[in-house]
């Protein structure tokens, strides 16, 4: 396509992939934040392989790595001491394959200095209402001011409460306490497993890896009990953790001020038409959903590299949305349904979703081909297209560092997670 004018409303992890990406092809781009410093809000989120593709598309994976965590899987125990949720990366037979735990600023940082430094405009301070459409060109409205100037593509990459697409008819019953915390150092935890604890589904604590002597914890909590914990206080939120995951003391003891926690409440929802005349949607304003499969970023990325392959590679506007859609829609279907299908087991007020867990779908994943599609769909690997989308998964090796023979990709000492073809080893890693 001959070069176009394109407007990027929002400057999260979609956008500012995406104007990267564009602006690369040689398209005029300008980015619309309402910050008047962009600034990410949160604390850590798990980068898969899948957004590792797309960051090394840019250029970016060496030091996005070297900002994060590599993480070998994921572990959940119930009050048994049961595995619930066991995924080990390197059951995708992969040699060094990992996730990456990372600080959402970091991963930010990377992203927002990248922009910086190939000149792209940021317009900060611009509260996107919505949109006026004249003819072919497209133009942003503000909560103050006048409209952006006209542009021939919007981008709606404002997160989960876009004002660009209808509004969400509701949040998720949960949401969760996030806080960023240094890493509990002789603690006996594991510096490669993104670890949780379970009571039933109605509680949950984890504990992320980050990188640079930090870790994310979080906490499950109903949004209309927020109030009540606030009113609870620090002391009994520390003992409530600790008798779940009595091991957590040296981070409980990090948290005495109920302001160094964020409440983030989920949502669930996946926009109907993800194209429109003028403008196309990516990330989360397209699809949102609750983190238990830890997608989201990894989708945002991925739509950022969808729509620029799909403009590079059409004559026309429209027959880029089409060829977006066309890229994007079967992964980002499938995997708005399993995050819808996989919350309840791990964030609902029933019972009867935990008992299902701990007695059907933890004991049927250990069986064979179980622990190796697990590892597929934590990945972000199913029905991702990536050759499609012309990106593919780094080598580990290069990204992070070489593999020692226990999985440990950073020969450190710190011993990994290996393949096993009948069972996941996060569990076994734990217990040895
Ligand atoms: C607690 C939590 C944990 C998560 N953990 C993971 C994980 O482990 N792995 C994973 O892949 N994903 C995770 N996610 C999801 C992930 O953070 C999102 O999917 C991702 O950030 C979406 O990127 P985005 O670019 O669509 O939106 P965002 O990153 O939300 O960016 C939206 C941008 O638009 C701006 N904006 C919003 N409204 C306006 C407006 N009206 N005008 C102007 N600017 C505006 C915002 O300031 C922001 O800069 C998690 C999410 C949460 C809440």
């Amino acid at each position: 396509m001959q070069t176009i004018d394109i407007g990027i409303a929002g400057c999260g992890i979609s956008g500012l992939a995406a104007a990267l990406l564009l602006h690369r092809q040689g398209h005029s781009v300008t980015l619309y934040e309402r910050f008047a410093a962009p600034q990410p809000l949160g604390s850590g989120l798990m980068i898969q392989p899948t957004g590792m593709a797309v960051l090394d598309a840019l250029g970016l994976a060496e030091e996005v790595a070297r900002r994060g965590a590599p993480v070998d899987g994921l572990l959940g125990l119930n009050t048994e001491g049961e595995p619930v949720l066991e995924a080990a990366y390197a059951d995708l037979g992969v040699p060094g394959m990992v996730g990456l735990g990372i600080h959402r600023a970091s991963l930010f940082g990377v992203l927002y200095e990248a922009v910086l430094a190939s000149g792209i405009t940021v317009q900060t301070g611009c509260e996107v209402t919505g949109l006026q459409l004249r003819g072919v060109q497209s133009r942003l409205t503000f909560a103050q001011g006048e409209p952006s100037p006209p542009h021939d593509l919007l981008v709606d990459s404002l997160g989960v409460r876009s004002t660009l697409v209808p509004p969400l008819k509701a949040e998720l019953p949960f949401g969760a306490l996030w806080a960023s915390v240094d890493w509990p150092e002789d603690a006996g935890f594991n510096q490669r497993l993104l670890e949780q604890r379970y009571e039933r589904a109605n509680r949950m604590v984890g504990l992320l890896p980050l990188g640079e002597g930090k870790a994310a914890f979080f906490w499950s909590l109903r949004g209309d009990e927020y109030a009540a914990w606030q009113a609870r206080g620090m002391a009994a939120f520390r003992a409530e953790v600790l008798a779940l995951w009595p091991q957590l003391a040296p981070v409980t003891a990090q948290l005495t001020d109920p302001e160094q926690l964020t409440f983030a409440r989920y949502a669930h929802r996946t926009t109907k038409r993800a194209t429109a005349p003028g403008i196309v949607h990516i990330g989360d304003s397209w699809h949102a959903a609750s983190p238990q499969l830890g997608q989201g970023a990894n989708m945002a990325l991925l739509d950022a590299v969808g729509l620029a392959r799909a403009v590079e590679r059409s004559d026309t506007l429209e027959a880029a949305q089409q060829a977006y859609l066309a890229l994007r829609k079967t992964h980002v279907m499938l995997y708005q349904w399993l995050t819808w299908g996989f919350t309840p087991p791990f964030q609902s007020a029933s019972v009867w979703p935990a008992i299902f867990r701990d007695h059907f779908m933890a004991p049927a994943s250990r069986i064979a081909p179980g622990p190796r599609l697990k590892a597929y769909l934590v990945a972000g690997l199913a029905g991702a297209g990536l050759a499609s989308l012309g990106v593919k998964v780094p080598e580990f090796s290069r990204i992070i560092g070489p593999t020692s023979p226990e999985g440990s990709t950073r020969g450190d000492g710190v011993t990994g997670l290996s393949a096993s073809s009948t069972s996941s080893r996060a569990s076994a890693v734990l217990q040895s």
